[in-house]
């Protein structure tokens, strides 16, 4: 069976040694983080994920979920992991103190769920939802949807989802079809089918709150192949009154589960909307001028919103599934006896060495720790920023430039190397890795689903170039290039961190290239941009984790016990055998889409 320890210690690194949280008591909700409590957390987190819901992983992988008489039943055991996640508070961390939850800082909540994804990334995935969910209800719903649903989310008593699929698109939603029109209650009856929704159903709460987005249709009941008209809707699987009081079912119908590679202890649903009754969210749009179109609600914020954290939400869920998987190839390489050292066997008195002693294993093992250890820094960086976006520092609009920034390099890259490092993990295995009863298959079909979902990784790259680059005049990569060499030319002179300067610089003088080629042939040729865009995001990730190991390598150096004498070693690792894909990155984009664009 599998195993899997929280990296308790590791966070605690990075929190008091790397960004020493303990300055940070000016940013909201980090004056009450005492080392105490968050200690706290960090153990009791690792400890419900190590003993409650990771030994439910594979067989809930083995049993799936179930669709009968049109609801869905979750694998044994999931009841009592869920239940055991609520009633620890880990639901509503990060919710408002005024909405039951206990305030507290990003940087944890991103921890726990880090832990939660690894130990259990389909039970784990049910509360992911449900916290975007509400966080988006008390963004933009009514006072009373506040005080009696949303308070019911954070508690984990209710559920909630995210429905924006369906049939006929996923990245292109303009083409929805799904359509609510007004009442003269002021509700909304909707009519559509969403799928691909996950938690759609289940039985671990008694009521599921939908998150969903659809068109309100023209007064002659048209609707347009464009976002003008979508707006951002609550539609309960158990209606609900004003009062809090709980009514009959509501027309959302589940129409099935989906059979899929992997997280199959996750229930992934078609939903059809019969005539349900929906509570369209946020102030309402003016109505439109005769000739005019209707304008997006103003609710959407609240689905970006939802959006944005469920990016990095999925990104995390990439560096969860690399860690748990690195962590078992490491296990098993330590016992596994195959061959001897190229350097003459190690323990001559048995019949082999250890798996461990090949470079090519170690190389394996090292590729995907350094990867998860320094995106791990690069989500505390980021939440850390979300932090700043909300103080009163000046700093404030800088930071939410660059955690807007790292979103879909958290997501891509996050995901696409956490599904390389889960493959690694199992490649340490041999053939005993392709065999289910030890469980590290798992983790690679697990994790393929981190790349597509929340917005494909291609769409993230194109995110990343076509919006986040040039928006406000460049603001944010020139926000980020600022951090970064002012970073240089603060340690370049220090003799010992000359080999982490060096990779550092290296990564961002090529991805200053990239950006310069990027603004000069984007605009002229967008097929350019657009070919080279998966490179150019890959070429950030890697620079932005050589920056990481950079400020770790600095918190590590002079000491010298295990943690910081690997963290050095990873960091060295990171600059030797990582950095140099930037120029190679740099010189596929500089390519150009000619060839590509060739395929008919
Ligand atoms: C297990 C699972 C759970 C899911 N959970 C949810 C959920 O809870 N809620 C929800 O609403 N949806 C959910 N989804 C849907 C998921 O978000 C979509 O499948 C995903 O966004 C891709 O949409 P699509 O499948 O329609 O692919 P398409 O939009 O048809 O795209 C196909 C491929 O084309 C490429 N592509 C498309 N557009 C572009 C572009 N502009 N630039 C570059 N490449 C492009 C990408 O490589 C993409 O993978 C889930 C899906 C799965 C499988």
């Amino acid at each position: 069976m599998p195993i899997y320890r929280a990296p308790v210690d590791d966070y605690r690194f990075l929190f008091n040694e790397v960004f020493d949280i303990a300055a940070l008591g000016d940013l909201p909700g980090f004056a009450e983080l005492s080392p105490e409590l968050v200690d706290d957390i960090l153990n009791g987190a690792g400890k419900l994920c190590e003993e409650v819901l990771q030994p439910l992983n594979q067989s809930g992988d083995e049993e799936g979920c179930h669709f009968e008489n049109g609801a869905v039943r979750t694998p044994k055991g999931f009841q009592a992991g869920y239940k055991a996640y609520c009633e620890g508070g880990w639901n509503g961390l990060g919710a408002p103190e005024s909405a039951g939850g206990a305030g507290l800082p990003h940087i944890l909540v991103l921890a726990v769920s880090e832990m939660a994804m690894s130990a259990n990334q389909s039970l784990a995935m049910y509360p992911m939802l449900t916290q975007g969910a509400y966080g988006a209800l008390l963004e933009t719903g009514a006072p009373w949807m506040k005080e009696h649903i949303a308070a019911k989310m954070v508690s984990g008593e209710w559920a909630g989802t995210m429905c924006l699929t369906e049939p006929g698109c996923g990245t292109d939603l303009r083409l929805m079809k799904t359509r609510a029109v007004e009442q003269p209650d002021g509700t909304y009856r909707m009519n559509g089918t969403k799928i691909f929704i996950s938690g759609g159903d289940q039985d671990l709460t008694d009521n599921i709150i939908h998150m969903v987005i659809a068109k309100i249709p023209d007064a002659d009941g048209a609707i347009h192949d464009d976002l003008s008209t979508v707006n951002f809707f609550m539609v309960p699987k158990f209606l609900v009154g004003e009062d809090g009081k709980t009514g009959a079912r509501n027309g959302v119908v589940t129409g099935g589960i989906e059979h899929k590679m992997g997280i199959k202890g996750q229930a992934t649903c078609v939903l059809n909307f019969d005539d349900a009754i929906a509570w369209r969210l946020g102030p309402k749009p003016e109505a439109p001028k005769p000739g005019e179109k209707r304008s997006a609600s103003a609710g959407m914020a609240g689905m970006f919103g939802m959006m944005n954290q469920a990016r990095l939400g999925v990104g995390i869920q990439g560096i969860a599934i690399g860690e748990v998987a690195w962590q078992n190839g490491y296990k098993y390489a330590h016992e596994r006896r195959v061959g001897h050292a190229l350097t003459g066997p190690k323990e001559p008195d048995k019949p082999a060495d250890l798996e461990i002693v090949h470079p090519d294993v170690k190389k394996m093992l090292l590729q995907a720790r350094s990867f998860v250890e320094g995106a791990r820094a690069l989500v505390v960086f980021t939440g850390l920023n979300l932090s700043i976006e909300h103080s009163a520092r000046p700093e404030a609009a800088n930071a939410a430039l660059l955690a807007d920034l790292m979103t879909p390099v958290l997501k891509a890259f996050g995901t696409d190397m956490g599904f390389e490092a889960a493959n690694l993990g199992m490649q340490c295995f041999g053939g005993h890795g392709y065999i289910r009863d030890n469980g590290v298959e798992q983790f690679v079909r697990d994790g393929r689903i981190n790349m597509v979902y929340e917005g494909a990784n291609g769409v993230q790259a194109m995110d990343l170039v076509g919006r986040k680059l040039g928006r406000k005049g460049g603001a944010a990569p020139m926000a980020l290039f600022g951090l970064l060499t002012g970073w240089i030319a603060e340690n370049e002179k220090d003799e010992a961190m000359k080999p982490f300067v060096a990779g550092v610089k290296r990564g961002t003088e090529t991805l200053q290239a990239a950006t310069l080629w990027l603004a000069a042939n984007g605009p002229k040729n967008p097929n350019d941009a657009g070919a080279g865009a998966t490179e150019y995001l890959r070429l950030m990730g890697i620079t932005m984790l050589a920056y990481m190991w950079g400020r770790m390598a600095k918190a590590s150096l002079g000491k010298d016990d295990p943690l910081h004498k690997d963290k050095l070693m990873c960091a060295r690792f990171w600059m030797e055998r990582m950095v140099p894909e930037c120029p190679m990155l740099l010189e596929k984009m500089q390519a150009g889409s000619a060839t590509i664009m060739e395929l008919e």
